[in-house]
Order: C-alpha cells, then structure tokens, then sequence
C-alpha cells in the first residue's frame, strides 16, 4: 500500500490507525509557498527516521495544481478547487503507486479535522474507478488512535500549519486572523478598555489594573489573550486564581503568582501595563 501524506500532524493519526506504514507518498503541489513545502516535508522526513518508512517522492509541481485548479480559485474552503485539489493528490498517488508496482493506496487527508471525511473517500473511489488502483476508505480522524496522536503531536511539538496549503487558503486565513482581530479589539473598547494591548507575552495584574479588569475578568482574559498573567497573592485569591493552568471558561491562563517586590521589579524593567 502507498500512503499519501499530506503533513507529518496527520500522518501520526494514519499511522497509529495503520499500524504498519512502510512507503508514503508527499505529493502537496498545492502548498504555497515553497518554504512552507520545505517545512511540512521535514516534518515528514523526521518521522520516517523515527518510524523507518521510505518516502517514495516528494516532488515539488506547484505548476501541476495552479493548472488543474483554473478558475476555482475564489472558490473557498471546501469548495469545487478544494475536491480538485485533493483528487489531483490522489490521482498522483495512484499512478505513482502503479508505477512502483502497488495495488492500494490511502491518504492521511483523512485526519484532518477540517475536512469533509466523506468528499475525500468518495473522490477516493473515483481515482480507483479511474486508475485501476484499490482506494482503502479511512476515517483516520476518528478513534482513541486520533486522541493518542493529538497528545503525541503535542508531546513531540510537531508543527502543524495554521492554514491548509495553498496561497488562497492562506489568504483567507490572514483575512480571517485580521477579522477576528478587529472584532476582539472592537469588544474591549465597548468594555472600556482600550487602552490594554492584545496577546500580550506578560500581563501583570497590581492594584490599579485589578481595580479596572475584575468586574469583566474572565471575558478582558478571553478577549486580550496573555501568555502569562502575573499577580500577587491577594489578587490571585480576590480572582480565584492559582500558580500554574487556571481554566476560565474557554480560556486556559498560565498563572505566576509572584511577591509585591518581584512584581515591582518587573514593572521598572517593562513599565507598560500589558506587553
Ligand atoms: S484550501 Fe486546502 S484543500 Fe482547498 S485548494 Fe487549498 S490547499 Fe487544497
């Protein structure tokens, strides 16, 4: 069997599932740009050391998908250039499978939890009815195989992209961080305060600044985002806080609660409210 990988985040969940992975296929020509090529595939290429399988190919055609994508380009996430996008991978893959002398073939696009599990198998189908090459259905998102890659992935810090590939998903993804952005920046300025900066490193809660914040605390957190919340002691217990993870409804906080003295220190090296 040869599987398609599409980055090493999703192969882990495929490879959990399959249990036995010996041959695999990178073909992304949709991923813009060549760099980020680069870094999905070495991602990649760290697991196959790790696991022992053999990557077949890893030709870079961007040519290849900007052709069979014309004219769906604006189409969105999910749309007609999406099912092109994923049939031209699979196409790829089978032929490839052909020529090295494999009868089946499966992808780890199926890991994915943005995608539509059911679109993928089906084009699946389509490429076996069309090659000759068996196409194995898979739901690698599914499973206590799923959780246990979720925690490997975060265990090994495996990168994992924030947009899907190509250079129209990774601009509706920056139009989207910027929507989203303006609309965080919207809401603290209709709480009144404005005048604090979004995803902060450090945000260092005294006195003056828990007089301002504490009424709305746990939506001001959500909203500006911090790394890492400094305070006091008797701050921390005023807004039931302490050392380490705090979960505030949605928002897991890391918490550093340190003495007046250390906190003033801090202040006179940074002496802005949130940075
Ligand atoms: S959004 Fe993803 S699946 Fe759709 S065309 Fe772009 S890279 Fe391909």
């Amino acid at each position: 069997m040869l599987l398609h990988v599409c980055c090493a985040p999703d192969l882990v969940p495929a490879y959990f599932h399959l249990k036995n992975v010996e041959k695999v296929f990178f073909y992304n020509p949709n991923i813009h740009p060549k760099e980020e090529y680069d870094k999905r595939l070495f991602e990649v290429e760290k697991l196959s050391k790790k696991w022992n399988f053999k990557i077949i190919d890893s030709k870079y055609e961007p040519e290849v998908f900007f052709e069979y994508i014309k004219g769906t380009e604006n189409f969105g996430e999910n749309s007609t250039r999406c099912d092109k996008c994923i049939f031209i991978r699979l196409f790829k893959t089978a032929l490839k499978a052909k020529e090295i002398g494999e009868n089946e073939i499966a992808t780890t696009l199926t890991s994915s939890p943005r995608k539509n599990l059911d679109k993928i198998n089906k084009i699946g189908k389509t490429v076996e009815k069309e090659t000759g090459i068996k196409y194995i259905e898979t739901r690698f998102r599914k499973g206590i195989e799923y959780q246990k890659a979720l925690k490997y992935n975060k265990e090994e810090n495996i990168y994992r992209q924030n947009y899907c590939g190509c250079i129209f998903s990774l601009r509706e993804t920056e139009k989207l961080k910027q929507k989203r952005l303006l609309e965080r920046q919207k809401k603290l300025n209709r709480l009144g305060l404005e005048k604090f900066t979004l995803d902060p490193e450090i945000f260092i809660v005294d006195k003056e600044t828990f007089e301002l914040i504490y009424k709305d605390f746990c939506e001001f957190i959500e909203l500006i985002k911090p790394k890492t919340l400094i305070t006091e002691k008797t701050i921390a217990k005023k807004l039931n806080l302490k050392n380490g993870w705090n979960k505030l409804k949605k928002y897991n906080l890391k918490v550093k609660i340190l003495d007046k003295n250390e906190i003033r220190r801090l202040r006179s090296v940074v002496d802005v409210r949130s940075f």
